[in-house]
C-alpha cells in the first residue's frame, strides 16, 4: 500500500472530482487548473515515474491515451487539447505517481516549450 497522494485518491481516502474510473485507470480534475479544462488520468497501480513503467503497465498506460479524447470532449475541450506526462526532475514532475495532464481551451494552450533565442 502506497502513501502517495494519488494512491489515496484511488482508494477514496481523500476527495477528488472524478471524471472516469475503470479497473485500470482513474481521471479527476486537477486541483490547480491552468486552463478551463485540466484533468489528470492516472494508472490505479502505483507507478512512480515513466522510468518505472514497463510492459506490466501497458494496459493502464494504453487506456490513459485511449480514453483521453473522449474524456476531453466530455469535459468541454472540443477543439483540441494537450496531453502531457512530466517525468522526474528534468521533466518537472511534482507528484511521483504517473499522471497524464489533459489541458484544453477554449483558447490555444500556447507553444509546448518556450524557445529561448
Ligand atoms: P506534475 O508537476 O506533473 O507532477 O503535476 C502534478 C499535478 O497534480 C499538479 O498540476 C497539481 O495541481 C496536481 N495535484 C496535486 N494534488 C492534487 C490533488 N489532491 N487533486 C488533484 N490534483 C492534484
Ligand atoms: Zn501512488
Amino acid at each position: 500500500m502506497h502513501d502517495c497522494i494519488f494512491c489515496k485518491i484511488v482508494r477514496k481516502e481523500i476527495p477528488a472530482r472524478i471524471l472516469y474510473e475503470d479497473e485500470d485507470i482513474l481521471a479527476f480534475h486537477d486541483i490547480r487548473p491552468v486552463r478551463p479544462v485540466h484533468f489528470l488520468i492516472i494508472p490505479k497501480a502505483h507507478v512512480a515515474t515513466l522510468y518505472e513503467a514497463n510492459m506490466d503497465h501497458h494496459r493502464a498506460l494504453g487506456r490513459m491515451l485511449a480514453m483521453s479524447g473522449e474524456l476531453a470532449r466530455q469535459a468541454g475541450a472540443t477543439d483540441g487539447f494537450r496531453a502531457i506526462i512530466n517525468c522526474g526532475r528534468v521533466g518537472h514532475q511534482e507528484v511521483y505517481h504517473v499522471h497524464m495532464h489533459v489541458i484544453g481551451g477554449p483558447e490555444p494552450v500556447g507553444p509546448m516549450i518556450v524557445r529561448t533565442p
